[in-house]
């Protein structure tokens, strides 16, 4: 029997508060209405909660019955902005903003989670309950580092849970080590010289020196980084040009890198500038690039993430618990915490069937059967490590 029962009361309620914030879906640092809800479900749980952390992030803080860990329990809020082409009660009132990486449920989970430990406290410490904004992109978690958040609520450990569509629900997906890469966004613009199409001579042509430069870049992840080192190179942006008739004199170009070493973050970046550099001047051309860093690596610490496992494994089984699954090279901005304060990051199996399409796909939604054996393992976590 796991602690919240499917169709209990609670999970009743959990149901509701997650179709709420789905139909209230709110962007980055935005999530007033959000936090708003967030906080009054938590104060009519009676409980004590800081608000304002990055503008709209919440802590709750639950003490146990004695002296014990102290572990933070980490949900995001925010949404993305999709059109939801979903046609369901619950479907997004906020046109062009939708939940499509199940935020909603998450914070729904840990708001679960609160409401049952706060009338079982029968735990040894603390437990924080991290309701974090902005997620998607604009890094809440690494404000609310910044803003002192460990400081002010000194951790143990601190835990993250994503749903992970693919993965049959009721089933969960713990890595040792690694289990979503950093992120980086690179600009490219090179400078040539513009002039008639018909007279190519006169010129120096951006767009032949930019396909050469976007099959050069592939080399690098191929020829550069061992095979055994994960890494990502993807132009995602060319733009040049307007007419058939005129070479234009610039062409910009932007994309992403992934990978998980710092190290291989630097080759590849080391790399690029070379390569830029010396084919254009093989050509006659100038550029610039500019690499603006987003999230760090997500690593798990390796002890803590199999203390994961054992309370995964306690509510669906050794079978429904994988240990060996590749991390995603998608990224996530719970890494500044792990890079705080040690701790792990799971997945939780979002299922195939309805709504079981990929994050950010505008036919998501998350899975309500989950409710119950998210907040479950919240619970049973909190009462592992808080002994
Ligand atoms: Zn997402
Ligand atoms: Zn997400």
């Amino acid at each position: 029997m796991i602690e919240i029962s499917a169709n209990s009361a609670l999970h009743q309620n959990m149901i509701r508060w997650r179709h709420w914030l789905h139909q209230h879906p709110e962007l980055a640092f935005q999530e007033f209405t959000s936090s708003d809800y967030i906080a009054d479900v938590l104060e009519s749980l009676d409980f004590e909660i800081q608000r304002g952390w990055a503008t709209t992030g919440i802590v709750a803080t639950l003490k146990g019955t004695g002296e014990g860990a102290t572990i933070a329990l980490r949900a995001d809020i925010d949404a993305l902005p999709i059109l939801e082409q979903n046609q369901i009660p619950h479907k997004s009132l906020h046109k062009g903003i939708m939940h499509a990486c199940g935020h909603d449920g998450h914070a729904t989970m840990l708001l679960g989670a609160a409401a049952y430990l706060k009338q079982h406290n029968d735990f040894n410490g603390t437990v924080h309950f991290i309701f974090q904004p902005a997620e998607e992109g604009f890094g809440g978690a690494k404000v609310m580092v910044e803003e002192g958040l460990f400081d002010r609520f000194c951790c143990d450990a601190v835990y993250g849970m994503h749903n992970w569509p693919g993965v049959p629900a009721g089933e969960f997906v713990v890595h040792d080590s690694e289990v979503m890469a950093a992120i980086d966004t690179f600009y490219i613009t090179i400078h040539g010289k513009g002039g008639h199409a018909a007279m190519p001579e006169q010129t120096i042509d951006p767009i032949v020196i930019g396909a050469q430069l976007v099959n050069a870049l592939q080399t690098i992840v191929a020829r550069n980084i061992s095979p055994l080192e994960a890494a990502v190179l993807s132009v995602t942006n060319i733009n040049a040009g307007k007419a058939t008739n005129v070479i234009p004199n610039h062409l910009t170009l932007a994309g992403t890198l992934r990978y998980f070493d710092p190290m291989v973050g630097k080759k590849l970046k080391k790399r690029m500038k070379k390569v830029l550099k010396n084919i254009c001047k093989s050509m006659g051309a100038t550029a610039e690039i500019r690499f603006e860093l987003g999230y760090p690596a997500t690593i798990n610490t390796p002890e803590l993430a199999q203390q994961c496992a054992s309370v995964a494994r306690s509510l669906v089984g050794d079978n429904a618990v994988h240990r060996n699954r590749p991390p995603s090279m998608g990224a996530e901005d719970f890494s500044y915490m792990l890079n705080a304060c040690q701790g792990a990051y799971i997945w939780i199996g979002n299922g195939e069937g309805q709504g079981g399409c990929m994050l950010h796909n505008s036919h998501y939604d998350f899975n309500d059967e989950l409710l119950p054996l998210g907040a479950s393992y919240w619970i049973r976590l909190v009462r592992k490590i808080c002994a």
